[in-house]
């Protein structure tokens, strides 16, 4: 019997998911029937998904920097990661400032379109306000002093602490590589074992990928509310996408010309995790599905991916930064409010720090954009306003921002691993062989 690759079977879920959630919006038994049987498919999905996020991070990373036998290169990867991963997202939101003053999608809302959106959404627009405004009364290191937990247990016990669960576990690996060979031997073997289970967890959580991006995408289509007000604002929900292709463009020439990699190839392995992060708007339950696939389909080596990926998934967000300029301005645009150049350069250095503080997980990115409004001096009236105003397509452009924050992280993995010598040739274990053999 032929086997479709997982890609495949991931899209016509997708596909035949939208498609089954227009058939039955319209229908008296439609919706309720989508809430009460085929959303839980999808919600379970994700919970295993993220489930297994914080074990995965863990064996990978002490598998990964066990691995290393030393110390400096450990530093080599971390400091070029952090450096690269600032580098592309500062392109991100230059591309999205490029985009959205050429195109000046604020210019076409109507003052109708404008009462109509703002007094559909006022609400989620000051609720958004109220969010952003509680993270920002902290002080400047307060990122660092966060990253530094108290206590592990209870920093493995949320998902939203990844980066304190990667600080214990950096901290814990660099002290196994200081002590005696002999004395940490059974512990990199433990977890060399543990690291092989949590992989295989994550290759049996696939095998229902494509039955639950259809259940997501069927109760998204259901729970969508207005789809005219979506026609109001095309235009800006066109530059986000435009924006967003430019960016895998770019990937896709770093691809070519500095990893001398065919684009295709690499589209082609990373595809199941771009298809996951756009069906679930987290790059955080999308990771370990990135992480397998920049391993084994694309040859990045353990040491480099392990530590890249999920760093990756919580601080670089090019999507999401891309996104938060082209909103920042084109809200800008529709309520009249005048933007200097320097506003501009204010627009790029806090659309970056915003994307690094926005968590994985769906909607952040909307939630951080109050500081980009903030930082340009919008009036706090306006701010809930102007959320409102783009709260109607922000749960679509979340979709694709998520999938090109899911491969700007494949895309640094890919350069790290050729720049430190770490990129071998993939090790295609099949999603479809682990298939078969659970079968
Ligand atoms: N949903 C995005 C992510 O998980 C974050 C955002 O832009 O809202 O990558």
């Amino acid at each position: 019997m032929i086997k479709l690759a997982l890609h495949w079977q991931i899209l016509i879920g997708m596909v035949l998911g939208i498609a089954f959630g227009f058939l039955v919006a319209g229908t008296d038994w439609g919706p309720d029937f989508v809430r009460d049987w085929i959303k839980p498919i999808g919600t379970i999905f994700i919970n295993l998904l993220k489930l297994i996020a914080i074990p995965l991070i863990i064996a990978s990373l002490l598998k990964g920097i066990s691995d290393l036998k030393d110390i400096s290169k450990f530093s080599a990867i971390g400091g070029r990661t952090i450096l690269i991963y600032i580098c592309t997202t500062v392109i991100a939101v230059s591309i999205g400032l490029l985009v959205v003053n050429i195109i000046q999608p604020g210019d076409s809302v109507s003052q109708e379109t404008l009462a109509e959106l703002t007094n559909a959404y006022s609400e989620e627009g000051s609720m958004r306000v109220e969010k952003a405004l509680s993270q920002k009364t902290k002080g400047p290191l307060q990122f660092i002093v966060d990253m530094v937990p108290q206590n592990i247990f209870g920093a493995a016990s949320n998902n939203g602490n990844m980066l304190q669960v990667i600080f214990f576990t950096i901290f814990f690996g660099i002290a196994l590589l200081l002590i005696d060979p002999e004395k940490s031997a059974p512990v990199k073997a433990f977890f060399d074992g543990f690291n092989d289970i949590i992989l295989k967890m994550v290759d049996l959580i696939m095998i229902i990928a494509p039955y639950a991006v259809f259940a997501l995408l069927a109760s998204l289509i259901i729970d969508t509310q207005n789809p005219d007000l979506f026609k109001a604002l095309s235009y800006y929900a066109l530059s986000v996408v435009i924006g967003l292709i430019c960016m895998i463009g770019f990937y896709l020439l770093v691809m070519a010309f500095y990893v001398k990699k065919s684009p295709l190839w690499f589209i082609k392995g990373i595809s199941p995790a771009q298809l996951l992060a756009f069906s679930t708007s987290s790059s955080a339950a999308t990771l370990p599905v990135t992480m397998e696939r920049v391993e084994e389909h694309l040859g990045v080596e353990k040491e480099v991916t392990s530590f890249v990926c999920p760093v990756g998934a919580t601080i670089n967000m090019d999507g999401t930064s891309l996104y938060q300029a082209i909103a920042a301005v084109f809200i800008a645009q529709a309520l009249a409010f005048d933007l200097t150049f320097a506003d501009q350069l204010t627009i790029i250095m806090t659309a970056t720090l915003a994307s690094i503080g926005s968590a994985a997980v769906p909607g952040a990115g909307m939630i951080m954009l109050v500081i980009v409004l903030e930082a340009i001096g919008l009036p706090a009236e306006k701010l809930a306003i102007g959320l409102a105003l783009i709260f109607a397509v922000d749960r679509p452009l979340d979709m694709c921002r998520t999938v090109v924050n899911v491969t700007g992280d494949a895309t640094v993995a890919m350069i790290v691993g050729k720049s430190v010598g770490k990129l071998g040739d993939p090790n295609v274990k099949n999603w479809d062989d682990n298939y078969e053999m659970v079968k």
